[in-house]
């Protein structure tokens, strides 16, 4: 038995690592593989318009957002966004809440200016700023819902009238929200959507066509809106298992059921750290995120013996990012309740050994 806390990739669904091994050898019966059937097929075409109808579906989105399947990664999205959306000497305005957002910013500012607006850098990022003054002139307002590094999720969206961008990556599709509220959304697939090599981005076309700058083709959203995500030859088969983890979910019961088991992942971890004072989590209690939790524990030793202990248990992931340390324990959509069981059970046996 094993347990995948990855960060990500990570882990999927198990009916959908079935269906893709059958699909890899013969996909719908036809025969083929879908590793050797062309993008502009009608086969991949039905594989692409389900993703694309059951994204809007489970998102709830209204007729004036676009869904997108794109190359590159969330890393992409980071010069993107501004590329298209802002000009040369106007504000886009930024959160920086941690690793992933502060990456953006630094890309944000080869198109135009950023205004930081608040920052958790004070105290490592182990809390969302609150109570902050978004410009009004600004081209946008860019935040990261949840910080996959740091352990944070902001579970608010931000009141204002600019245009809201969301860098997803690590939350999307986790609990429910109002994503009609944000102008653009984007998030790597290899988390909550499905397999890497593909991006989401979700966008209101109205936002588009106010920059003066020029800019290559596969950077232009229109264009990959004009061309339904088919520029150039998608990636083929992250978009097929993207589409086979979004079938799962809304088999489910879509986000509200899942976001049920993510609520009682979270609370089971969260509760059973705080029960045990040999584990620290790192971030305030309001501002924790339900995907990702980072705990430290106070002698380095036994950090390390914990850490041996879980990969003897078949624990996959349990580390912390190398620029944090300590532990780092992901519990997207796909990881089962028993996974945390599993793992709580072994923290509260460590500990009562150790104290
Ligand atoms: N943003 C967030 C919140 C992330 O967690 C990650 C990756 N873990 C990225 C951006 C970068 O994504 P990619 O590797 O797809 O470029």
């Amino acid at each position: 038995m094993v347990y995948n806390f990855n960060a990500g990739p990570s882990i999927l669904p198990k009916e959908v690592f079935e269906e893709v091994s059958r699909g890899i050898l013969d996909f719908n019966g036809t025969g083929l593989s879908i590793l050797e059937i062309g993008h502009r097929t009608p086969l991949f075409q039905g594989v692409l318009d389900e993703a694309i109808a059951t994204a809007k579906e489970l998102m709830k989105l209204d007729a004036d957002h676009e869904v997108l399947f794109l190359h590159g990664g969330a890393t992409t999205q980071f010069f993107q966004i501004p590329m298209n959306l802002v000009n040369e000497g106007q504000t886009a305005a930024y959160l920086d809440c941690g690793t992933w957002g502060k990456k953006a910013i630094k890309e944000a500012k080869l198109y135009g200016h950023v205004e930081v607006v608040a920052s958790s850098k004070d105290k490592n990022y182990t809390y969302i700023p609150k109570g902050y003054t978004i410009p009004r002139d600004a081209a946008y307002f860019h935040y990261t819902t949840n910080n996959t590094i740091e352990g944070t999720e902001m579970f608010a969206i931000p009141e204002t009238d600019v245009p809201l961008v969301a860098d997803m990556s690590s939350d999307i599709l986790s609990r429910v929200t109002d994503f009609n509220k944000h102008a653009l959304i984007y998030a790597g697939a290899q988390k909550n959507i499905g397999a890497a090599g593909v991006t989401m981005v979700v966008l209101r076309k109205d936002i588009l066509g106010k920059v003066n700058r020029a800019m290559p083709g596969m950077l232009d959203y229109r264009e990959h809106i004009a061309a339904g995500s088919m520029l150039n030859t998608p990636p083929v088969f992250a978009i097929y298992v993207c589409m086979l983890t979004l079938r799962w979910l809304k088999n489910l019961g879509g986000i509200p059921a899942i976001e049920a088991v993510n609520t009682k992942k979270a609370d089971l971890l969260y509760s059973t750290l705080d029960s045990l004072p040999i584990f620290r989590p790192t971030v305030v209690k309001e501002d924790r995120s339900k995907m990702n939790a980072v705990f430290v524990m106070d002698d380095p030793a036994l950090e390390k013996e914990f850490q041996d202990l879980c990969k003897a248990e078949g624990m996959y992931g349990v580390k912390g990012h190398r620029s944090v340390g300590g532990f780092r324990v992901s519990l997207y959509n796909a990881l089962p309740l028993s996974s945390v069981e599993v793992l709580t059970q072994l923290m509260t046996q460590f500990a009562h050994k150790k104290a």
